[in-house]
């Protein structure tokens, strides 16, 4: 494989010193970065090296989303009766939306928001998944999207009582089949977690059943917490316990696990998903789509949580989300100091932190020995950049702008803005007829 020298580049380089490198220069070799730093240091080209001048655009970590639905593409444009709370939302749509998918919808429907990853420099994700009538397969059938794009993804089954014991049993099975797939050819793309839907539709056998699995396999386990405080409310009623305790008490969280929202939850519930190391993934965007209310980062931080950001399957740009957990905490708190790095660093240090354990190879640092994945971005700044002040120009000069390049260990899978992955006519001609076949079962 021919080493690529990325030369001329403002390099963002968040967590590392110094986070801001301009002008600078990386050297690709292979999947990983083998140098960075100031471009008049950079190695002397060889023969065999290709050389990409960035002309003072951005270069930085490829992004990483905590908490993806590739298979809610098909919700687009999907007419669904109006839903006054979130669980009406949950009835009206998602769950008629996910018992509509076949092992071919499921593969058809991830192509698009992969592309849009790609396009948004989005190189890594953690997506949850649900096909209640397609089960066995369906990881498989997201695989090979994944494959096809390039990009790294967890990927793991919603486990749910809500349509009955046997698909709550096929779903369990189908984390088993993943889990150990990946165990036994392990490729640094794809990855597993073991998948909950949420506690109110997750009941003590299968809860039981599902933790000892994933124990049994070292996986960490991916839920839905306290999004609405519907889940609290069914929680307290049926198991007079909060969701939170009850999934601590059933060993469900962990340092590898994934407790997605974690909107309504109590001081205790904090200190909870604290000690035991959980991710908690904020979804700022979804959240107020979906009415929920908003998460309290402050509380969460305070409280010692690893918070990370992830989009809920709405969209694949994870600077856009950044900024919407932003002005979101801002709103939430009637104060524009209430939250300022937090959203990036969730984004940029603690998914990434999260991400290299879970893939077993560092990423989302711009570092020699890291995973090639980083993209380019269209952006020069105009105002003086520095390491004290990098998080305002992602904010309010880098997000928003074009991504021109996107790299996966060392690959590129968007060049100039193409995709070279994927090809959105094809992913089009696949989409639209398994998207009609779907919407006419829903
Ligand atoms: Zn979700």
């Amino acid at each position: 494989m021919t080493d690529l020298l990325i030369t001329n580049a403002v390099l963002l380089r968040p967590g590392s010193t110094p986070a801001v490198q301009a002008p600078g220069a990386l050297l690709v070799r292979g999947e990983e970065i083998a140098w960075v730093g100031p471009a008049d240091m950079a190695p002397v080209p060889g023969a065999g090296t290709e050389v990409l001048d960035a002309r003072g655009r951005v270069c930085m970590p490829g992004l990483i989303n905590a908490h993806h639905h590739l298979y809610s593409t098909f919700a687009c444009g999907l007419a669904a009766p109006p839903s006054g709370d979130f669980p009406a939302v949950l009835r009206n749509l998602w769950w008629r939306l996910d018992s509509a998918l076949s092992l071919e919808a499921v593969h058809a429907s991830a192509l698009p928001p992969l592309a849009r990853c790609i396009l948004a420099g989005t190189t890594t994700i953690l997506d949850h998944h649900a096909s209640p009538r397609a089960v066995r397969g369906s990881l498989e059938a997201l695989a090979a999207a994944v494959r096809q794009a390039g990009i790294r993804a967890a990927l793991c089954y919603e486990v749910s009582d809500r349509d009955g014991p046997a698909v709550a049993a096929a779903g369990i099975e189908e984390n088993v089949a993943w889990i150990e797939a990946c165990r036994s050819v392990p490729d640094g793309r794809l990855a597993p977690l073991f998948g909950l839907h949420a506690a109110f539709t997750v009941g003590n056998g299968t809860l039981t059943r599902a933790v000892a699995e994933a124990r049994r396999l070292g996986a960490g386990i991916h839920v839905h917490v306290a999004e609405d405080r519907s889940d609290q409310e069914h929680s307290l009623a049926t198991y007079g316990t909060r969701v939170v305790n009850r999934l601590a008490d059933a060993g469900a969280l962990g340092d590898g696990s994934v407790a997605a929202h974690c909107v309504h939850v109590g001081a205790h519930e904090r200190r909870l998903l604290a000690e035991t190391g959980t991710l908690v993934v904020h979804n700022p965007s979804s959240n107020m789509n979906n009415g929920v209310g908003a998460a309290d980062l402050r509380a969460l931080l305070d409280a010692g949580c690893r918070v990370g950001l992830g989009t809920d399957g709405m969209r694949g740009d994870m600077l856009a989300e950044a900024s919407y957990a932003l002005v979101l905490q801002h709103h939430r708190a009637g104060d524009p100091s209430a939250a300022f790095p937090e959203p990036l660093d969730a984004l940029l240090l603690t998914n990434a932190a999260f991400a290299s354990r879970l893939f077993g190879r560092r990423l989302g640092v711009l570092e020699a020995g890291a995973a090639a994945d980083l993209i380019l971005v269209d952006h020069l700044p105009a105002t003086p950049l520095h390491d004290g002040n990098l998080h305002g120009h992602l904010y309010f000069g880098v997000t928003g702008a074009r991504v021109t390049h996107t790299m996966v260990a060392g690959r590129f899978l968007m060049r100039d803005g193409r995709l070279l992955t994927l090809d959105p006519d094809a992913i089009a001609r696949e989409a639209l007829p398994a998207s009609r076949a779907a919407w006419s079962r829903f």
